[in-house]
């Protein structure tokens, strides 16, 4: 990861906002329920729509997802609203669909950064490509595992990257449902600079009542962007539905956030 300034080319390229806002549900659910969300955030501060079409779960037996169906309802809320979409993949059969599907923005869940072999897949399905892709943390607090996987896709020609804290998995009692660690992703933006990071304190946090808190902290750590999960009824949301909050309290909260200015 040598010419690191381009790493942050596509944040400039798009002339997204600061922060970078992506919003969206956990999991898409129904074309009518990803296309409400997206027009209700579509005036917001987010400028990226999320929603997890495959979703890894720790245990089998809850929702895991709607599959490839859910890309054209994607498709749709592009159209619509104007939004980029963002999903995460974890195998290279998710990023051909994805990839035919347009999806602007891959992401890598978790649980997926923690395998080498299956990140080096990814990469190398996407070898060629000019995707952006945006890495989260491995569930546990291993920072060369992080890394490892910046570079694999780094090495494979991909160098539109970002990083997102997701925070870590751990056996102590928190208020959290992810441990932040902060120092963890604090040391990845010593060793990069230049590589866009973002907060999702929604994992983080598990819980709707800290999300706000956890947003300021890390702006006030300068990180570049947040990704947090909106539901417009969340206590019914298919998956993570403790954890989610409405766009109406998304644009309240981008309203009070204190927000560092490029000038400052
Ligand atoms: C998600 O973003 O919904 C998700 C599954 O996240 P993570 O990989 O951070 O657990
Ligand atoms: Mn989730």
């Amino acid at each position: 990861m040598e010419n690191k300034q381009e790493l942050r080319t596509w944040l400039d390229d798009f002339k997204l906002n600061h922060p970078l806002v992506i919003a969206g549900p956990c999991s898409a659910e129904t074309e009518d329920q990803v296309l409400k969300i997206a027009h209700e955030l579509k005036d917001s501060d987010a400028t990226v729509l999320r929603a997890g079409i495959w979703k890894p779960r720790t245990r089998p037996g809850n929702f895991e997802g709607v599959g490839a169906l859910g890309l054209k309802w994607l498709e749709t809320a592009k159209k619509e609203t104007g939004m980029l979409t963002t999903t995460e993949v974890a195998n290279k059969n998710h990023v051909e669909l994805a990839l035919k599907h347009d999806v602007d923005i891959l992401w890598i869940g978790a649980r997926t950064t923690v395998s080498p072999f299956i990140v080096q897949e990814i990469a190398d399905a996407l070898e060629g490509t000019d995707k952006i892709v945006l890495i989260k943390n491995p569930v546990n607090p291993d920072l060369p595992l992080w890394l490892g996987a910046f570079e694999r896709f780094y090495t494979a020609g991909i160098t539109k990257l970002g990083a997102i804290h997701r925070g870590f998995s751990t056996y102590e009692k928190t208020r959290y449902r992810n441990n932040p660690n902060w120092q963890i992703p604090i040391e990845l933006q010593n060793r990069y600079p230049d590589l866009p990071l973002i907060c999702d304190p929604s994992h983080i946090a598990g819980r709707r009542d800290i999300i706000f808190d956890i947003c300021q902290t890390a702006l006030d750590l300068n990180f570049d962007g947040l990704m947090v999960e909106t539901h417009y009824d969340p206590d019914n949301a298919w998956s993570d539905a403790k954890q989610q909050i409405t766009p109406t309290t998304l644009i309240q909260m981008m309203e009070d956030l204190k927000i560092r200015k490029e000038t400052d």
